[in-house]
Protein backbone atom coordinates (compact mmCIF):
# COMPACT_ATOMS: atom_id res chain seq x y z
CA UNK A 1 0.00 0.00 0.00
CA UNK A 2 1.16 3.33 -0.85
CA UNK A 3 2.36 5.18 1.83
CA UNK A 4 0.67 7.91 1.46
CA UNK A 5 -2.73 6.76 1.08
CA UNK A 6 -4.10 5.82 4.64
CA UNK A 7 -6.51 3.42 4.69
CA UNK A 8 -8.36 1.30 1.88
CA UNK A 9 -11.33 3.68 2.63
CA UNK A 10 -9.71 6.26 1.41
CA UNK A 11 -7.96 4.50 -1.91
CA UNK A 12 -11.10 3.43 -2.48
CA UNK A 13 -13.71 6.37 -1.16
CA UNK A 14 -15.74 8.03 -4.33
CA UNK A 15 -15.56 12.04 -4.35
CA UNK A 16 -19.01 13.64 -2.80
CA UNK A 17 -21.01 15.65 -5.45
CA UNK A 18 -20.12 18.56 -6.35
CA UNK A 19 -16.53 17.72 -5.88
CA UNK A 20 -14.00 20.15 -4.35
CA UNK A 21 -11.52 21.06 -7.82
CA UNK A 22 -7.81 22.32 -6.48
CA UNK A 23 -6.23 24.62 -8.98
CA UNK A 24 -2.52 24.11 -8.18
CA UNK A 25 -0.25 26.80 -10.23
CA UNK A 26 3.32 27.11 -10.16
CA UNK A 27 4.92 30.51 -9.73
CA UNK A 28 8.50 31.62 -10.36
CA UNK A 29 8.92 35.53 -10.87
CA UNK A 30 5.11 35.61 -12.20
CA UNK A 31 4.18 39.25 -10.62
CA UNK A 32 3.11 40.15 -14.08
CA UNK A 33 1.01 37.58 -14.60
CA UNK A 34 -0.74 36.46 -11.40
CA UNK A 35 -3.06 39.58 -11.23
CA UNK A 36 -4.29 38.35 -14.45
CA UNK A 37 -4.40 34.69 -14.08
CA UNK A 38 -5.88 34.72 -10.82
CA UNK A 39 -9.23 36.37 -11.67
CA UNK A 40 -9.32 34.34 -14.12
CA UNK A 41 -9.26 31.08 -12.14
CA UNK A 42 -11.53 32.65 -10.35
CA UNK A 43 -13.74 32.95 -12.29
CA UNK A 44 -13.93 29.30 -13.31
CA UNK A 45 -14.30 28.44 -10.13
CA UNK A 46 -17.61 30.51 -9.68
CA UNK A 47 -18.72 29.11 -13.27
CA UNK A 48 -18.27 25.66 -12.06
CA UNK A 49 -19.76 26.01 -9.21
CA UNK A 50 -22.93 27.97 -10.60
CA UNK A 51 -23.65 24.66 -13.32
CA UNK A 52 -22.99 22.77 -10.01
CA UNK A 53 -20.57 20.41 -11.49
CA UNK A 54 -17.80 21.35 -8.87
CA UNK A 55 -18.07 23.00 -5.23
CA UNK A 56 -18.30 26.50 -4.95
CA UNK A 57 -15.31 25.62 -1.69
CA UNK A 58 -12.87 24.83 -4.84
CA UNK A 59 -9.98 26.67 -4.62
CA UNK A 60 -6.39 27.77 -6.10
CA UNK A 61 -3.14 26.56 -5.00
CA UNK A 62 0.01 29.25 -5.67
CA UNK A 63 2.97 27.07 -5.69
CA UNK A 64 5.85 29.84 -5.01
CA UNK A 65 8.76 28.49 -6.59
CA UNK A 66 11.57 31.01 -4.58
CA UNK A 67 10.72 33.66 -6.92
CA UNK A 68 13.15 36.67 -6.58
CA UNK A 69 10.58 39.28 -7.54
CA UNK A 70 6.81 40.04 -5.39
CA UNK A 71 5.33 36.70 -6.17
CA UNK A 72 5.41 35.40 -2.69
CA UNK A 73 3.76 39.20 -1.25
CA UNK A 74 0.81 38.89 -4.48
CA UNK A 75 0.10 35.64 -2.97
CA UNK A 76 -0.09 36.49 0.32
CA UNK A 77 -2.16 39.14 -0.08
CA UNK A 78 -4.54 37.62 -2.56
CA UNK A 79 -4.75 35.08 0.31
CA UNK A 80 -5.33 37.41 2.75
CA UNK A 81 -8.63 38.92 0.18
CA UNK A 82 -9.93 35.30 -0.29
CA UNK A 83 -8.80 32.49 2.03
CA UNK A 84 -11.51 30.13 0.95
CA UNK A 85 -10.28 30.06 -2.71
CA UNK A 86 -7.11 31.44 -3.14
CA UNK A 87 -4.26 29.26 -0.81
CA UNK A 88 -0.35 29.46 -1.45
CA UNK A 89 3.00 28.32 -0.45
CA UNK A 90 6.71 28.88 -0.83
CA UNK A 91 9.82 26.90 -1.63
CA UNK A 92 12.60 27.88 0.43
CA UNK A 93 14.66 28.53 -3.13
CA UNK A 94 14.10 27.55 -6.94
CA UNK A 95 13.67 24.21 -7.02
CA UNK A 96 12.05 24.23 -10.66
CA UNK A 97 8.56 23.90 -12.21
CA UNK A 98 7.98 19.61 -11.43
CA UNK A 99 9.11 20.10 -7.89
CA UNK A 100 6.68 23.75 -7.26
CA UNK A 101 4.06 21.48 -8.70
CA UNK A 102 4.56 18.37 -6.60
CA UNK A 103 4.86 20.96 -3.37
CA UNK A 104 1.44 22.40 -4.99
CA UNK A 105 -0.20 18.99 -5.10
CA UNK A 106 1.23 17.48 -1.82
CA UNK A 107 -0.57 19.93 0.17
CA UNK A 108 -3.98 19.53 -1.92
CA UNK A 109 -3.75 15.80 -1.78
CA UNK A 110 -6.17 15.49 0.76
CA UNK A 111 -8.11 18.40 0.73
CA UNK A 112 -9.80 18.18 -1.94
CA UNK A 113 -11.49 15.49 -5.07
CA UNK A 114 -9.30 16.20 -8.16
CA UNK A 115 -6.25 18.46 -8.55
CA UNK A 116 -5.68 20.58 -11.96
CA UNK A 117 -2.52 21.66 -12.85
CA UNK A 118 -2.17 24.78 -14.74
CA UNK A 119 1.05 27.12 -15.29
CA UNK A 120 1.25 30.56 -14.53
CA UNK A 121 0.68 32.34 -17.63
CA UNK A 122 -2.71 30.58 -18.55
CA UNK A 123 -1.01 29.98 -22.24
CA UNK A 124 -3.22 26.84 -21.72
CA UNK A 125 -6.90 27.76 -21.90
CA UNK A 126 -8.33 27.82 -18.46
CA UNK A 127 -11.33 26.91 -19.81
CA UNK A 128 -10.75 23.67 -20.44
CA UNK A 129 -10.62 23.14 -16.44
CA UNK A 130 -14.21 22.89 -17.20
CA UNK A 131 -14.14 20.32 -19.71
CA UNK A 132 -11.69 18.61 -17.81
CA UNK A 133 -13.86 17.98 -14.46
CA UNK A 134 -16.76 17.23 -16.22
CA UNK A 135 -14.92 14.82 -17.12
CA UNK A 136 -14.18 13.81 -13.69
CA UNK A 137 -17.32 13.49 -13.03
CA UNK A 138 -18.31 11.54 -15.37
CA UNK A 139 -15.54 8.82 -14.30
CA UNK A 140 -12.32 9.94 -15.64
CA UNK A 141 -8.84 9.72 -13.13
CA UNK A 142 -6.42 11.17 -14.91
CA UNK A 143 -7.42 14.04 -17.94
CA UNK A 144 -4.75 15.16 -19.84
CA UNK A 145 -4.67 18.40 -21.67
CA UNK A 146 -3.29 18.31 -25.50
CA UNK A 147 -2.62 21.14 -27.07
CA UNK A 148 -4.41 20.75 -31.14
CA UNK A 149 -1.68 23.39 -32.41
CA UNK A 150 1.01 25.64 -31.78
CA UNK A 151 0.36 28.22 -33.94
CA UNK A 152 1.23 30.75 -31.08
CA UNK A 153 4.51 29.43 -30.41
CA UNK A 154 7.65 31.20 -32.04
CA UNK A 155 8.87 28.58 -34.89
CA UNK A 156 11.67 27.87 -33.19
CA UNK A 157 10.04 26.47 -29.68
CA UNK A 158 7.86 24.66 -31.99
CA UNK A 159 10.73 22.62 -33.89
CA UNK A 160 13.02 22.07 -31.01
CA UNK A 161 9.41 20.98 -28.72
CA UNK A 162 8.64 18.49 -31.32
CA UNK A 163 12.27 17.27 -31.56
CA UNK A 164 12.10 17.32 -27.92
CA UNK A 165 9.30 14.56 -28.05
CA UNK A 166 10.40 12.56 -30.69
CA UNK A 167 14.10 12.40 -29.26
CA UNK A 168 12.04 11.13 -26.15
CA UNK A 169 10.11 8.46 -27.78
CA UNK A 170 13.71 7.18 -29.58
CA UNK A 171 15.28 7.12 -25.84
CA UNK A 172 12.56 4.85 -24.59
CA UNK A 173 10.44 7.60 -22.39
CA UNK A 174 6.72 7.16 -22.73
CA UNK A 175 4.52 10.53 -22.79
CA UNK A 176 1.64 11.97 -24.20
CA UNK A 177 1.97 13.85 -27.16
CA UNK A 178 1.63 17.71 -26.90
CA UNK A 179 0.66 17.67 -23.46
CA UNK A 180 2.81 19.73 -20.61
CA UNK A 181 1.51 19.44 -16.97
CA UNK A 182 -1.65 20.80 -17.65
CA UNK A 183 -3.96 18.27 -16.09
CA UNK A 184 -6.33 16.81 -13.57
CA UNK A 185 -5.91 14.15 -11.67
CA UNK A 186 -8.48 12.42 -8.88
CA UNK A 187 -7.64 12.36 -4.88
CA UNK A 188 -6.53 9.14 -5.57
CA UNK A 189 -4.48 9.64 -8.49
CA UNK A 190 -2.67 12.54 -6.84
CA UNK A 191 -1.90 9.78 -3.97
CA UNK A 192 -0.45 7.32 -6.17
CA UNK A 193 1.75 9.82 -7.98
CA UNK A 194 2.94 10.88 -4.43
CA UNK A 195 4.09 7.56 -3.61
CA UNK A 196 6.78 7.87 -6.06
CA UNK A 197 9.55 8.07 -4.26
CA UNK A 198 12.24 9.23 -6.62
CA UNK A 199 13.62 12.05 -6.08
CA UNK A 200 14.52 12.88 -9.48
CA UNK A 201 11.63 13.91 -10.86
CA UNK A 202 9.57 13.77 -14.41
CA UNK A 203 5.87 13.99 -13.96
CA UNK A 204 4.82 13.77 -17.65
CA UNK A 205 6.46 10.09 -17.85
CA UNK A 206 5.29 9.10 -14.37
CA UNK A 207 1.50 9.96 -14.73
CA UNK A 208 1.24 7.40 -17.81
CA UNK A 209 2.18 4.86 -15.45
CA UNK A 210 -0.07 5.14 -12.94
CA UNK A 211 -2.74 4.01 -15.25
CA UNK A 212 -6.45 4.14 -14.38
CA UNK A 213 -9.08 5.30 -16.49
CA UNK A 214 -7.58 8.36 -18.48
CA UNK A 215 -9.00 11.20 -21.18
CA UNK A 216 -8.23 14.10 -22.95
CA UNK A 217 -8.83 16.99 -23.32
CA UNK A 218 -7.91 19.40 -26.68
CA UNK A 219 -7.39 22.87 -26.49
CA UNK A 220 -5.55 25.91 -28.47
CA UNK A 221 -2.41 27.39 -27.06
CA UNK A 222 -1.91 31.09 -25.97
CA UNK A 223 0.83 33.27 -26.16
CA UNK A 224 1.61 34.25 -22.71
CA UNK A 225 -0.03 36.90 -21.47
CA UNK A 226 2.61 38.58 -19.42
CA UNK A 227 6.14 38.06 -18.43
CA UNK A 228 8.69 36.01 -20.18
CA UNK A 229 9.14 32.26 -20.71
CA UNK A 230 11.22 30.72 -18.01
CA UNK A 231 11.76 27.62 -20.25
CA UNK A 232 15.06 28.53 -22.42
CA UNK A 233 16.31 26.07 -24.75
CA UNK A 234 19.37 25.12 -22.20
CA UNK A 235 16.42 24.48 -19.71
CA UNK A 236 14.32 22.57 -21.67
CA UNK A 237 17.41 19.97 -23.12
CA UNK A 238 18.27 20.05 -19.39
CA UNK A 239 14.76 18.53 -18.64
CA UNK A 240 15.18 16.46 -21.58
CA UNK A 241 17.81 14.37 -20.28
CA UNK A 242 16.30 14.38 -17.53
CA UNK A 243 13.47 12.67 -18.71
CA UNK A 244 15.15 10.07 -20.70
CA UNK A 245 17.85 9.11 -17.69
CA UNK A 246 14.95 8.97 -15.43
CA UNK A 247 12.86 6.78 -17.14
CA UNK A 248 14.79 4.40 -19.99
CA UNK A 249 17.90 2.38 -19.63
CA UNK A 250 17.53 2.64 -23.50
CA UNK A 251 20.92 4.41 -24.05
CA UNK A 252 23.08 2.02 -22.45
CA UNK A 253 21.27 -0.41 -24.94
CA UNK A 254 22.30 1.48 -27.82
CA UNK A 255 25.74 1.27 -26.72
CA UNK A 256 25.71 -2.60 -26.70
CA UNK A 257 24.27 -2.52 -29.96
CA UNK A 258 27.02 -0.44 -31.51
CA UNK A 259 29.53 -2.38 -30.10
CA UNK A 260 27.60 -5.66 -32.02
CA UNK A 261 27.49 -3.71 -35.11
CA UNK A 262 31.06 -2.65 -34.95
CA UNK A 263 31.70 -6.56 -34.62
CA UNK A 264 30.42 -6.91 -37.91
CA UNK A 265 32.40 -4.01 -39.50
CA UNK A 266 35.58 -5.74 -38.11
CA UNK A 267 34.87 -8.41 -40.38
CA UNK A 268 35.11 -6.13 -43.47
CA UNK A 269 37.62 -4.02 -42.16
CA UNK A 270 39.62 -7.20 -41.58
CA UNK A 271 39.26 -8.73 -45.09
CA UNK A 272 40.26 -5.05 -46.36
CA UNK A 273 43.56 -4.75 -43.78
CA UNK A 274 44.80 -8.67 -45.07
CA UNK A 275 44.14 -7.56 -48.44
CA UNK A 276 45.77 -4.49 -48.75
CA UNK A 277 48.88 -6.76 -46.57
CA UNK A 278 49.31 -9.41 -48.25
CA UNK A 279 48.93 -7.43 -52.16
CA UNK A 280 51.96 -5.54 -50.61
CA UNK A 281 50.11 -2.24 -50.16
CA UNK A 282 50.38 -1.59 -46.43
CA UNK A 283 53.56 -0.56 -44.33
CA UNK A 284 54.87 -2.66 -42.19
CA UNK A 285 53.20 -2.52 -38.37
CA UNK A 286 49.66 -0.95 -40.16
CA UNK A 287 47.44 -4.15 -40.04
CA UNK A 288 48.04 -5.43 -37.02
CA UNK A 289 47.66 -2.09 -35.38
CA UNK A 290 44.07 -1.36 -37.67
CA UNK A 291 42.99 -4.70 -36.98
CA UNK A 292 43.46 -4.82 -33.14
CA UNK A 293 42.21 -0.98 -32.81
CA UNK A 294 38.66 -2.66 -34.36
CA UNK A 295 38.62 -5.47 -32.86
CA UNK A 296 39.72 -4.11 -29.35
CA UNK A 297 37.20 -1.03 -29.66
CA UNK A 298 34.06 -3.15 -30.27
CA UNK A 299 35.02 -5.21 -27.35
CA UNK A 300 35.19 -2.23 -25.33
CA UNK A 301 31.84 -1.07 -26.60
CA UNK A 302 29.88 -4.68 -25.45
CA UNK A 303 31.41 -4.72 -22.13
CA UNK A 304 30.35 -1.35 -21.20
CA UNK A 305 27.14 -2.12 -22.71
CA UNK A 306 27.25 -5.15 -20.60
CA UNK A 307 27.80 -3.40 -17.66
CA UNK A 308 25.00 -0.75 -19.11
CA UNK A 309 22.67 -3.54 -18.29
CA UNK A 310 23.49 -4.18 -15.01
CA UNK A 311 23.58 -0.50 -14.51
CA UNK A 312 20.13 0.01 -15.50
CA UNK A 313 19.07 -2.85 -13.35
CA UNK A 314 20.06 -1.12 -10.38
CA UNK A 315 18.74 2.34 -11.22
CA UNK A 316 15.25 0.84 -11.61
CA UNK A 317 15.67 -0.96 -8.72
CA UNK A 318 16.81 1.93 -6.40
CA UNK A 319 14.15 3.69 -7.42
CA UNK A 320 11.79 1.87 -5.44
CA UNK A 321 8.79 2.95 -7.73
CA UNK A 322 5.41 1.30 -6.65
CA UNK A 323 5.36 -1.99 -8.72
CA UNK A 324 1.31 -1.50 -9.27
CA UNK A 325 -1.54 -0.25 -8.46
CA UNK A 326 -4.88 -1.90 -7.91
CA UNK A 327 -7.43 0.83 -8.75
CA UNK A 328 -10.39 -2.39 -7.50
CA UNK A 329 -10.77 -4.92 -5.27
CA UNK A 330 -14.05 -7.86 -5.62
CA UNK A 331 -13.13 -9.89 -2.73
CA UNK A 332 -16.15 -10.09 -0.66
N1 LIG B 1 8.13 27.75 -13.17
C1 LIG B 1 8.49 27.40 -11.88
N2 LIG B 1 9.83 27.28 -11.57
C2 LIG B 1 10.82 27.50 -12.50
C3 LIG B 1 10.43 27.82 -13.83
C4 LIG B 1 9.08 27.93 -14.14
O1 LIG B 1 7.65 27.20 -11.03
O2 LIG B 1 11.99 27.39 -12.14
C5 LIG B 1 6.71 27.86 -13.51
C6 LIG B 1 6.30 29.17 -14.16
O3 LIG B 1 5.99 30.14 -13.19
C7 LIG B 1 5.09 28.76 -14.96
C8 LIG B 1 5.40 27.33 -15.36
O4 LIG B 1 6.41 26.88 -14.47
O5 LIG B 1 3.91 28.75 -14.17
C9 LIG B 1 5.87 27.21 -16.82
O6 LIG B 1 6.90 28.13 -17.08
P1 LIG B 1 6.95 28.97 -18.43
O7 LIG B 1 5.59 29.49 -18.76
O8 LIG B 1 8.02 30.02 -18.25
O9 LIG B 1 7.42 27.89 -19.48
P2 LIG B 1 6.97 27.75 -21.04
O10 LIG B 1 5.49 27.86 -21.08
O11 LIG B 1 7.64 28.86 -21.74
O12 LIG B 1 7.47 26.39 -21.42
MG1 LIG C 1 4.38 29.31 -20.37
Amino acid sequence: MPATIDSPTDLFSMPKQPPVIAIVVPCYNEQEVLPLSVPRLLGIITRMAEEGIASADSYIMLANDGSRDTTRDIIAGMHAADPVHVKGLSLSRNRGHQYALLAGLTSVAKRCDAAVSIDADLQDDPDAIIEMVKLFNAGAEIVYGVRSSRKTDTAFKRITAHAFYRFQRVMGLETVYDHADYRLMSRRAVGMLLSYGESNLFLRGIVPQIGLTTAVVTYERAARAAGESKYPLAKMLNFSIDGITSFSARPMRYIFLIGLILLLVDIAIGIWVLVSHFSGHAISGWSSLMLSIWFLGSLILIALGIIGEYVGKIFIEVKHRPRFFVSEELFD
